[in-house]
């Protein structure tokens, strides 16, 4: 497919508009679709215009939730003004887990890989560069089989789109309030938790409206079991500053296991911090918050990178997290691995992938 440099334009005019570019709202011109046929399995990427799938009402996605997704950035700097992928191939891996665990035919790594790249040289010119921005990735996996049968579904689509992000802290970093939910859980080990599949998210949205009720932004999420120890806040991996170590809940099963938080582990390691996975009880948090022992907590993933936290809402009660307002590792953090992402920084343990241009 030509590139069409009529992109930049495009942009420019989201960004002009009221909210900017926002996260999510918008679409690039192209997207990538490969179908997985019975008998022959996954078919030849290709791409085409950006556009509404039609799919048959009995395809089992709709009923029974077969999918998965991820969600990856792409970043473009330097003299030479390529893209560059953060950490592509821990995504595509990913999404392959996530597959086995929905019992979608697993995708050949190199491939996906190598069709996102050209994906995204054709769509360069819709990569944001200012700080803070990128081209969102998003690929996913739907089963498309019209069948109304519980099974596996015997055809497959497979689908990158992309969207140009703006800055997640516009306005600067900013903590954000957290509501502890106690009823609903997010995921139990054994289940899919560790999946990034749909209905993670949809069981989520009940949790999501008391917290908004409540003014928070995000949910914490409890075990599944006890409803004691923490496991995640909203679709971010999290962290406390707790006495001379970063804690982070353990991967169980139950608590996706993201990049961000990988590339967190590694970077706070890398500059000598103590970092333990463990698990922690919402119990040693909040006491940690009145003894003063918790000094931070922030959220991880790839829309925000680092979120931290200002205050938990606990059982009626709302506790600062430290002074309220953004912690210095998390700030230190977030200045470490955007600066990485946009080329500021040495990209020490080689998680920048160049895409080659019109490739
Ligand atoms: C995607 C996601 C994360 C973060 O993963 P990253 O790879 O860092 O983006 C954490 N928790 C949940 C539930 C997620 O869906």
């Amino acid at each position: 497919m030509e590139r069409d440099t009529t992109g930049s334009a495009k942009l420019r005019e989201l960004q002009a508009r009221p909210g900017g570019l926002g996260f999510g709202r918008y679409f690039t011109d192209h997207m990538l679709v490969m179908d997985c046929e019975e008998g022959t399995g996954w078919q030849p990427p290709r791409i085409v215009p950006y556009g509404p799938l039609e799919l048959d009402p009995a395809a089992k996605v709709f009923h029974y939730g077969q999918t998965v997704f991820e969600g990856m950035k792409a970043f473009k700097w330097g003299s030479d003004g390529q893209a560059r992928l953060f950490r592509p191939l821990e995504h595509i891996r990913r999404l392959n887990r996530s597959c086995e665990r929905m019992c979608v035919p697993p995708l050949d790594e190199a491939t996906v890989l190598d069709a996102v790249q050209r994906l995204v040289a054709l769509e360069r010119d819709w990569i944001p560069e200012d700080p803070g921005t990128a081209l969102y990735i998003r690929p996913f996996v739907i089963a498309t089989e019209p069948l109304l049968g519980v099974a596996p579904s015997r055809t497959y689509r497979f689908v990158v789109i992309c969207s140009p992000v703006g800055a997640y802290y516009e306005e600067g970093m900013h903590p954000v309030s957290i509501y502890v939910e106690t009823e609903h859980v997010r995921a139990v080990a054994g289940g899919v938790g560790d999946a990034k599949t749909a209905g993670n998210y949809a069981a989520g949205l009940k949790a999501q409206e008391a917290a908004s009720r409540l003014g928070c932004s995000q949910v914490m999420w409890l075990d599944g079991i006890e409803r004691r120890y923490v496991e995640e806040v909203g679709s971010m991996n999290v962290f406390f500053r707790l006495g001379d170590e970063v804690v982070t809940p353990p991967l169980g099963g139950s608590i996706l296991a993201g990049v961000t938080r990988d590339s967190i582990i590694r970077l706070l390691r890398d500059w000598g911090v103590a970092v333990r996975e463990r698990t922690i009880a919402i119990g040693e948090v909040i006491e940690g918050l009145r003894s003063g022992a918790l000094v931070e907590a922030f959220g991880t993933g790839t829309a925000a990178v680092v979120s931290p936290i200002g205050s938990l809402h606990w059982q009626g009660e709302r506790l600062t997290v430290g002074s309220g307002g953004t912690g210095e590792l998390s700030r230190r953090l977030y200045d470490a691995l955007a600066g990485i992402q946009r080329g500021e920084l040495p990209d020490a343990h080689g998680w920048m992938a160049t895409v080659k241009p019109e490739c």
